[in-house]
């Protein structure tokens, strides 16, 4: 199909992109300006990552795709987070933290330049603790006279310093082989499919909506002991919890349990851990309150459990302290409000009293369906043909783009290539998406929607 115009290696990409696990995860780690940014970029291939310069916890995007040699990872850019709220020690500190709650594998970068600092130091004893693999980046090493500088750094007791120039390429290939070594194959979660091992739930909501206590709730009685297992290695943040008569893996219950209260840093950490738990999860329960107004936090946190492509179930909860009028408005403010989310199961619960508790698991198998549902290509086509002939685009310019076939190219979340004689309006994606939605179902789960145009 080369002559017809097709950008085949595109398509290709995104088949092969589709389909998967989640992908094994890098963090890069280190003090300001020793250049991690510079690095991701370098790695990733694109300036995309970091280019922005705004202080505070601005960048929910934490992570990027990244490829050595036809292996597939995820790379996590710490770089620029927070830095000015929280100091740079408490700043590192918690980047170190993400890396061990998160990541299969840790980058620590240090200027090689300057040397080992203090708070390199500290950060090398809790990266030890994690226990996760450590690739030691010896940076700004621009020509051979670094090398010295580099060599200072064995003294960090990380193993061999890869002396790299993140600026100009420099040591790059040899830093990435070590990577490769350092990274499974695949990370420990990819068995959590539909056959093995538990599914993963992330908990996600801002501070105080009633984590915790869901959390407590849910395990009150059913909490599963590590050994009854047998073979499933497990990562001590995460809980296997009993629910419904099946095995749960929820993700990263020690960030709910501990609880940190920092003054100003409480926001910086929710975000952390909603990005680290949804990394690691199928499923994402999103907590409400529904004794409060929606906040603009609310709305980021579904933004990115939606744009990790996660099933997402919403739970509105400390139902039991609303009223009868207030239950009545509120029920009209969400089909307001939560639009971006509109095919997802809810559930209105009480973390207190266990109202509705039972109703969780049934969405969340629900959405999770939603999440792995595939279409047939011949179902596809015929849905779209009948569709194309009663709704056909609009013609502009004395031409009418018209849709030639669809696939869909993967699941988890589900994503559909569409292949089209000419470009087709945002109007009319949108409608198409929201007409495979009624056909198709998909609660549950965002869908992708991509359109290659024939030339
Ligand atoms: P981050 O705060 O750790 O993310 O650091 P950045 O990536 O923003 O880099 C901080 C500064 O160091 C920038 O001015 C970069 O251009 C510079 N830098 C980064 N890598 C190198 C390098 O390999 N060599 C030199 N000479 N400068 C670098
Ligand atoms: P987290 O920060 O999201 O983990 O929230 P917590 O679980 O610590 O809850 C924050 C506060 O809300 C605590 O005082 C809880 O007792 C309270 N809370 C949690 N769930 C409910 C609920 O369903 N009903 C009521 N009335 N209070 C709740």
């Amino acid at each position: 199909a080369a002559e017809e115009g097709f950008d085949l290696e595109e398509v290709a990409d995104d088949l092969a992109a589709a389909g998967h696990g989640p992908l094994p995860v890098l963090a890069v780690v280190g003090r300001p300006n020793v250049g991690k940014s510079t690095l991701v970029n370098r790695i990733i291939g694109r300036r995309e990552a970091v280019v922005e310069d705004r202080p505070g916890v601005t960048r929910d995007r934490v992570s990027y795709e990244a490829n050595w040699n036809g292996r597939r990872f995820k790379i996590v850019d710490t770089g620029g987070w927070e830095q000015d709220v929280l100091g740079i020690d408490a700043s590192v500190a918690a980047q170190a933290e993400f890396a061990i709650e998160a990541a299969d594998a840790v980058v620590f970068v240090v200027d090689a330049t300057v040397g080992a600092t203090d708070t390199d130091e500290a950060v090398v004893k809790l990266l030890r603790r994690a226990g996760k693999p450590v690739v030691l980046a010896a940076n700004k090493v621009d020509g051979p006279s670094g090398e010295a500088d580099a060599a200072t750094l064995w003294n960090l007791g990380l193993g061999e310093p890869f002396p790299v120039s993140s600026l100009h390429g420099r040591g790059t290939g040899d830093l990435l082989d070590a990577i490769m070594e350092a990274l499974p194959e695949a990370p420990e979660m990819t068995f959590g499919g539909t056959v093995g091992g538990p599914r993963r739930i992330a908990l996600i909501g801002r501070p105080n909506v009633g984590k915790s206590s869901l959390l407590n709730k849910v395990a009150n009685e059913d909490r599963v002991v590590v050994n009854e297992l047998a073979g499933t290695t497990r990562d001590p943040v995460d809980e296997l919890i009993e629910l419904g008569g099946v095995t749960w893996k929820f993700i990263d219950t020690a960030g709910i349990r501990r609880r940190v209260h920092l003054a100003e840093g409480a926001d910086y950490y929710a975000s952390l851990r909603t990005a680290a738990a949804l990394e690691k999860a199928e499923v994402a329960v999103i907590l409400i309150d529904a004794s409060e107004t929606l906040a603009e936090q609310d709305t980021r946190i579904i933004s990115m459990a939606v744009e990790a492509g996660r099933a997402v179930v919403v739970a509105y909860n400390k139902w039991d302290m609303l009223d009868e009028e207030r239950r009545y408005y509120l029920e009209r403010e969400i089909e307001r409000e939560l639009v971006q989310v509109q095919w997802a199961p809810r559930v209105n619960v009480s973390a207190r009293t266990g109202r509705h508790m039972e109703k969780l698991v049934p969405a969340i198998e629900t959405a999770l369906a939603g999440w792995e549902t595939r279409v047939p290509t011949g179902r596809l086509n015929a849905f779209l043909g009948e569709l194309v002939a009663a709704h056909p685009h609009p013609i502009r310019g004395g031409k009418q783009p018209r849709i030639l076939f669809g696939t869909q190219a993967g699941t988890r979340p589900p994503r559909f290539v569409l292949f089209a004689s000419g470009f087709l309006e945002a109007g009319y994606r949108r409608f198409i998406e929201r007409r495979l939605r009624e056909e198709f179902g998909f609660e549950g789960t965002p869908i992708q929607v991509s359109v290659r145009v024939r030339e």
